[in-house]
């Protein structure tokens, strides 16, 4: 048994979304049933269905940046009622009983995480993403909204925003510390946003000066651009992080060049390429590496931690006949700065 419900999805690799349904399993003993009101677009989601990241199970409903209400509990939740405000992100499962999943990081579970869209599911079927009026998922990896978010302003942070959070965290962003953002875009405006709540010094690294205004309103206190050749003279040795946002081939090296003694340069971004690395860069005990989102408990904080410094994501709210159109714009980096979809304009 199931219900059908109305959802967007790939037919095939680089086909445009159409107007689909995907079926949701009735909701069991440990689910949520949610009615979903926003669901984010990532760039993530583009990679997947063109088929950059490997091939796919299609069609294919996206959408893993997910706000909605709670709609109905299975009989053992006892943590949501019906009528919470609540989002999910990239995960719907894990084993809980790997070392990893056991320190809270189920985005590495050692036996295989559920991933919301396009990953085999404990049922045998294909997860369907947030693209769709209705999601069930496992209570444990479903996440409390609190007040002070504005609902349409939720959805990014439950990808963009742990993914960013995560490494800023992790390295130590704080009073003090020099943070650089390259790309600015969905993950790079709301990690200029959270380096800044956490009181670091924020500079943005983009493309062109098209931005420099909206960076600066959202909590930058430099901006450059990466097309003109003095900015990497100007700039060598001044950062303790890099967060690398950017979604496609970058020359690392040259990025490496900014960052202070002991600096670390985290790659969120997802670049086609293998990186190439001149060692000697790497000499003044600077790091290179690398981020994936953040466990439930990580993900939790994230949203607590917007809510009490007033972060939301700066979005753009689409209809679902949008989708395609959206896609081109994020593409052609004019996301200004996460579109966002209506759910009620999906329709069967
Ligand atoms: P996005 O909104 O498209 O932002 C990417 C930004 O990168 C663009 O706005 C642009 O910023 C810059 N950029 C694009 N093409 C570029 C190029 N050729 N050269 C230099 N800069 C370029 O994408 P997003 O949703 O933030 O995602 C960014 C990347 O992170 C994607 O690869 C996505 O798959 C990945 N991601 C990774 C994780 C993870 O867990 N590690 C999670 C989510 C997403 P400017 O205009 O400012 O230059
Ligand atoms: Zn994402």
């Amino acid at each position: 048994m199931s219900t059908t419900v109305p959802a967007y999805a790939a037919p095939a690799a680089g086909e445009p979304l159409v107007p689909t349904t995907v079926e949701r399993r009735d909701v069991g003993p440990n689910d949520v049933l949610i009615d979903v009101r926003y669901a984010g677009i990532c760039h993530s989601d583009i990679h997947t269905v063109r088929g950059e990241w490997g091939p796919q199970d299609y069609p294919l409903t996206p959408g893993h940046e997910i706000f909605g209400h709670v709609a109905a509990v299975g009989p053992d939740v006892t943590t949501r009622r019906v009528g919470d405000r609540v989002g999910v992100g990239c995960m719907v499962n894990s084993c809980g009983e790997c070392a990893n999943c056991v320190r809270g990081e189920q985005q590495f579970c050692l036996d295989g995480t559920v991933f919301t869209y396009g990953s085999p599911d404990r049922d045998g079927t294909t997860t369907q993403g947030g693209y769709s009026t209705q999601v069930v998922v496992d209570a444990g990896f479903v996440l409390s909204v609190p007040e002070g978010i504005e609902d349409e302003q939720v959805a990014p942070l439950l990808c963009a925003g742990v993914t960013t959070y995560n490494p800023l965290k992790h390295w130590g962003a704080g009073p003090g510390e020099k943070v650089a953002v390259v790309g600015l875009g969905g993950l790079g405006h709301l990690a200029v946003k959270i380096a800044h709540a956490m009181g670091a010094e924020v500079t943005v690294l983009s493309q062109s000066l098209k931005k420099q205004e909206d960076a600066l309103r959202l909590g930058a206190d430099h901006y450059y651009a990466t097309s003109d050749p003095a900015t990497f003279e100007t700039l060598a040795g001044t950062f303790d992080i890099i967060v690398n946002t950017v979604s496609a081939d970058l020359d690392v090296a040259a990025y490496l060049g900014l960052l202070n003694l002991h600096g670390a340069m985290s790659n969120v971004g997802v670049a086609p390429s293998p990186m190439s690395v001149p060692g000697g860069l790497l000499n003044g005990h600077k790091s290179l590496t690398g981020s994936m989102i953040g466990g439930i408990p990580v993900t939790q904080e994230v949203l607590d931690f917007c809510a009490e410094h007033g972060i939301g994501a700066d979005v753009e709210v689409v209809p679902a006949a949008r989708i395609n159109e959206a896609y081109e714009r994020v593409l052609a980096s004019d996301v200004r700065y996460r579109f966002v979809i209506d759910t009620t304009t999906l329709t069967a």
